[in-house]
């Protein structure tokens, strides 16, 4: 019997794919950079479980909350990717574990005390808050299957410090 569909490479997701309700694997894998340098920035299946569980267990919570479309700036990397930002080898990202985002109308660092409050996480980040400007910066959170660290720390150029600032 003929094949009625094209046959795929085997690993080849397609970007449409959806990993929670109101999340695609293109949002959790789009890369300027990876665009720019030809980057084939694909998870295997491992990372797209991982991916899975960060869409469910924290995307799509904070979506429900907030009532507001969600753009993740980054999710997946590649480990070529990785090293063309400059990012850390042990990165969570490069995992599938990770994602940054901002909500529209919500300072990051609300967006931080509620994931704190709420949600299980492994390790979250306020990452460069800026006290005279409460829209600057981004929220790192990372989630993983079993036990989860619960870390909170705070990113700015003058290094990483542990919890939250109070402004
Ligand atoms: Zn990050």
């Amino acid at each position: 019997m003929a094949q009625a569909y094209p046959l795929r490479c085997q690993g080849a997701y397609t970007g449409g794919m959806l990993l929670s309700p109101h999340f695609s694997l293109r949002e959790l894998t789009q890369s300027q950079t990876a665009a720019r340098l030809g980057i084939i920035n694909q998870p295997g299946p491992k990372e797209l479980e991982a991916l899975k569980l960060v869409c469910t267990q924290i995307l799509e919570p904070v979506r429900a909350q907030f009532h507001v479309p969600i753009f993740p700036s980054s999710g997946y990397r590649c480990p070529a990717l990785n090293a063309a930002i400059g990012g850390s080898a042990k990165s969570q990202h490069c995992q599938g574990a990770a994602v940054d985002f901002e909500v529209a109308g919500l300072s990051p660092r609300s967006l931080v005390l509620w994931i704190q409050s709420n949600l299980t996480y492994d390790q979250l980040i306020l990452e460069f808050p800026l006290p005279k400007d409460v829209n600057a910066g981004w929220v790192h959170v990372s989630r993983v299957k079993g036990a989860n660290r619960r870390q909170s720390l705070t990113k700015t150029r003058s290094g990483i410090s542990s919890g939250f600032p109070a402004f």
